[in-house]
C-alpha cells in the first residue's frame, strides 16, 4: 500500500538548554571521577530517558538528602534547591555539588538582593514545582508569596504594597506570565521588576519556535516529560496559536496514529530536557507510516554553554 504524504516540520531551537547539558555533564563527570554510587536529589532533569541512562551508570536518584549516605558524593538537581539543602549537605560534611542552573541562581540571587533591600517578594510560578520550592527556599518561610495566575494577583494581602518585588519561575509561558505581570503592575504600581525577564532564552526561544510552525500544522508533538514545566507550556502555547491538536510524547511509543490519521503537516519539538535522540526516533516513527519531507522552522540560534563547577574541571 502507498504511504501518504505528509511534512514534518521540526522547530529549532528545541530539546536540551545549556542548563540541561550542564547538570548531565555534571553527573557524568562526577561518576567519571568518583565512580558510583553518586547520589542525586531529585532527578537532574526531567526527563526518564535521561534519567534511566545515568542509572544504568551508577546515578542514583533520591527525593530528599536524608536518602544519601555521607561518604558518597551527591548532587543537586538543574532545578535549584532551598538554601537549607546545601546547608545540611555541609553541616554533614558532604561531597556536594550544585547542578542548579545559573540562570535559576540567577533568580535567586536577585530575590535575596530584593529581601536585603527590605522588600517583599511575589513569585509567579507553578505551586510544588522543584524550582518554585528552590526559590522559595532562598528566603525565610512566609517571604515569597506564590501567584499562579491572575486570579491570585487579586487575592493577594502584601505587607506594604509600596515594598514589592516580583521574580518568576524561568520556564513559564511567556505570553500568560506577560498578563499576570500586568495584573500585578496595576495592582501594586510600585512593584519592582527584574532587570531583564527571569523566563530563560531557552523557554523563550521554544516557545518562539512553536508558534512559528503553528500555523503550518495540523497537530503538534512536543517531546518532554509530564512533570517538565518547559514542555507543558510548549503545549499550551501550540494550542494558543491556533493549532487544534496540540499534544505532549514522552517517545515515539506515546503516539496516538489514528488521531493523526488525516494529517498532512505534523510539527515536532522537544522541551528542553528532552534528548535529540528521541527526536530522531519519532522522525523514523512517522518515515515508518507516511512518506515524509522534513522541513526545518529555525527562528533562533543558541551557543550559551555553561561551564561545569571547577571542583569537576579540576584533575583529582
Ligand atoms: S530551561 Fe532555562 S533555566 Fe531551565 S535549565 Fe534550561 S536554560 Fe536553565
Amino acid at each position: 500500500m502507498q504511504k501518504a504524504e505528509l511534512t514534518l516540520y521540526l522547530a529549532a531551537p528545541r530539546g536540551f538548554c545549556a542548563g540541561v547539558d550542564r547538570a548531565i555533564k555534571i553527573v557524568e563527570m562526577a561518576l567519571e571521577k568518583w565512580g558510583a554510587p553518586v547520589f542525586v536529589r531529585h532527578e537532574i532533569v526531567h526527563n526518564k530517558y535521561v534519567v534511566d541512562g545515568l542509572r544504568a551508570r551508577g546515578a542514583v536518584f533520591v527525593e530528599e538528602l536524608e536518602e544519601c549516605p555521607d561518604d558518597r558524593p551527591v548532587i543537586f538537581s538543574a532545578h535549584g534547591v532551598p538554601k537549607a539543602v546545601p546547608a545540611e549537605a555541609a553541616r554533614r560534611e558532604m561531597l556536594f555539588v550544585d547542578a542548579t542552573c545559573p540562570l535559576v541562581s540567577k533568580v535567586h540571587i536577585e530575590a535575596q538582593r530584593h529581601f536585603d533591600a527590605g522588600l517583599q517578594m511575589v513569585m509567579i510560578g507553578h505551586a510544588g514545582h522543584p524550582e518554585t520550592i528552590g526559590t522559595m527556599g532562598q528566603l525565610p518561610a512566609g517571604e515569597v508569596l506564590l501567584v499562579e495566575d491572575v486570579d491570585d494577583v487579586a487575592a493577594l494581602t502584601v505587607r506594604d504594597p509600596a515594598q514589592l518585588a516580583y521574580i518568576t519561575q524561568t520556564t513559564l509561558s511567556v505570553d500568560d506570565t506577560a498578563e499576570i505581570v500586568q495584573a500585578l503592575s496595576q495592582r501594586f504600581p510600585a512593584i519592582v521588576g527584574p532587570h531583564k525577564e527571569d523566563i530563560c532564552y531557552a523557554t523563550t526561544n521554544r516557545q518562539e519556535a512553536v508558534k512559528a510552525i503553528a500555523p503550518l500544522v495540523d497537530a503538534i508533538l512536543v517531546i518532554g516529560a509530564p512533570n517538565s514545566s518547559n514542555s507543558r507550556r510548549l503545549v499550551e502555547v501550540g494550542a494558543k496559536a491556533g493549532c487544534s491538536y496540540s499534544q505532549l510524547i514522552g517517545r515515539a511509543d506515546d503516539i496516538d496514529w489514528r488521531a493523526l490519521e488525516n494529517s498532512r503537516a505534523v510539527g515536532i519539538t522537544a522541551g528542553a530536557s528532552a534528548p535529540e535522540i528521541l527526536v530522531d526516533e519519532v522522525t523514523q516513527a512517522f518515515r515508518e507510516r507516511f512518506n515524509i519531507t522534513v522541513e526545518h522552522v529555525e527562528t533562533a540560534r543558541e551557543d550559551i554553554e555553561f561551564k561545569v563547577p571547577r571542583v569537576l574541571r579540576e584533575v583529582s
